[in-house]
């Protein structure tokens, strides 16, 4: 058999017919955890530098898409983009703002899709209606960092929204037939393994369409890095990391897409587990349980799907 899940490349395939490269984006917006609004501290985790690539004093947006298509043209021979709106909470400014933000994309006809990366509390009608009229021109989708949907683990790495706000983003985003991608973390401290299994379940039932999943990793000049200095809490090992994806992708329905498996983070930046850039290896190991167990995904899933858009 191919695939054992729905791959986020095969989903573009599947629409496009050939390789679609995302391009990740800063924009300059900030984030209501960061500038005051509801923290200064960020999440716990959260050092934005060490996963975004163009951050802070980011360069104008047409230099980042032109040098990233570019880069990516000589290199993989992509001829198709998606713009993707990567870099703190991209609905976070006023809706002329994000206009005239997102519509930098209408100048490049070998884009083809814009993607939205924001918080679940930084959405209201009038920039999921903004959102929603790019539907007719690109594939859309939002992401939305949710992480878990334990509230007491939202609060512990200081997230400041509650799981309430991402049912009620996702509700709202559907309402305007928007896909949604829920960002999650595997292995948080203080979390159980079968927390992330709970996440899924949960997010399933709201109709998310597709899935991002990271692993908690430990980052520099984070507010974390002073409690591991203190407490050494303990990292997930690749291998219980690899059997929680593939229990998760198990209970998923089929068509729901798999925008990632593992997260990455710059080694710069990086206290640890350090397994995490192994990239492919990981992947290598989820197929391998996979095959080993010989499940697929959705082989435990239950439910009757919702309907994406
Ligand atoms: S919401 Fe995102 S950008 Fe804002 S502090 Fe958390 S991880 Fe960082």
């Amino acid at each position: 058999m191919g695939s054992r899940y729905r791959s986020f490349n095969n989903y573009l395939r599947g629409i496009f017919g050939e390789r679609v490269q995302r391009i990740g984006l800063d924009a300059g917006f900030s984030c209501p955890n960061i500038d005051g609004t509801k923290s200064e501290r960020g999440c716990s985790y959260c050092n934005n530098k060490a996963f975004v690539v163009n951050c802070r004093q980011p360069k104008n947006l047409d230099e980042q898409i032109t040098r990233s298509m570019e880069f990516y043209r000589r290199r993989l021979g992509a001829k198709k983009f998606i713009a993707y709106f990567q870099a703190f909470s991209n609905t976070w400014a006023p809706v002329d703002v994000l206009k005239k933000t997102y519509d930098t994309i209408k100048k490049y006809p070998q884009i083809a899709g814009l993607f939205v990366s924001t918080r679940p509390d930084c959405l209201d009608d009038e920039k999921l209606k903004l959102i929603s009229g790019y539907l007719k021109d690109y594939l859309v989708w939002l992401e939305l960092g949710l992480q878990t949907s334990d509230e007491a683990l939202l609060k512990s790495i200081n997230r400041n929204h509650s799981y309430s706000d991402f049912e009620k983003a996702v509700r709202s985003a559907r309402a305007y037939n928007i896909n949604v991608c829920a960002h999650l973390i595997a292995g948080l401290p203080g979390s159980r393994p079968q927390a992330t299994l709970v996440d899924v379940d949960r997010i399933v039932k709201l109709g998310v369409a597709g899935v991002k999943f990271h692993v908690f990793h430990l980052l520099k000049n984070t507010p974390l890095e002073a409690e591991y200095t203190r407490c050494r809490f303990k990292f997930l090992d690749r291998r219980s990391y690899v059997k929680i994806i593939c229990d998760c992708l198990e209970r998923l329905p089929p068509e729901v897409v798999i925008m990632r498996l593992v997260s990455t983070a710059s080694s710069e930046y990086l206290i640890g587990p350090e397994w995490i850039n192994q990239k492919h290896g990981v992947i290598k190991d989820i197929d391998d349980e996979l095959k080993r167990r010989n499940t697929y995904q959705g082989c435990s899933y239950e439910g009757t799907s919702i309907k994406n858009p």
